[in-house]
């Protein structure tokens, strides 16, 4: 694997076989959708989101996750419905991978001002990453108020 970390992104299985946590495989749809996501983004920013967040699909298993595996990263819950839509699920991802890697505060903590300015700035991260075809999705998830197809954050 050779790599510019100056332009271009991981391919799909640089991604899915060399990136990922081997937990990821736990949820392998999951890490499918996680995988496609990050290849749209820079090496670089690749990088840095899976170094600064841990991705878990609430598909409403219970389960146990080790202080050894999150090592102070931002931890994700992507609710099962925003993954029923390949794109709506990448839209997701990326949005709530955009709060970590800009090292936004947890939202019960900040203020309505700041929350939507974190918001903007978050989505304005996504149209960065994506394509314009995403446009959109991510218009609509905006609309939502919210990464998701739900509320909050
Ligand atoms: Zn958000």
């Amino acid at each position: 694997m050779t790599i510019d970390s100056t332009s271009g992104s991981y391919s799909f299985d640089d991604i899915y076989e060399n990136k990922l946590d081997d937990c990821y495989r736990f949820y392998d749809d999951f890490a499918g959708l996680l995988a496609r996501a990050l290849s749209y983004v820079s090496y670089d920013d690749a990088d840095r989101i899976l170094e600064s967040a841990f991705f878990v699909p609430y598909y409403g298993d219970s389960w146990h996750i080790s202080p050894s595996l999150i090592q102070r990263r931002s931890f994700i819950i992507i609710d099962a419905k925003d993954l029923e839509d390949a794109d709506d699920a990448i839209v997701t991802i990326l949005h709530e991978a955009g709060h970590a890697y800009l090292q936004h505060g947890t939202c019960s903590k900040v203020s309505t001002e700041l929350m939507r300015q974190q918001e903007d700035e978050c989505w304005a991260l996504v149209r960065r990453w994506l394509p314009d075809s995403f446009g959109g999705t991510i218009d609509h998830a905006e609309r939502l108020g919210s990464g998701s197809q739900g509320n909050q954050q």
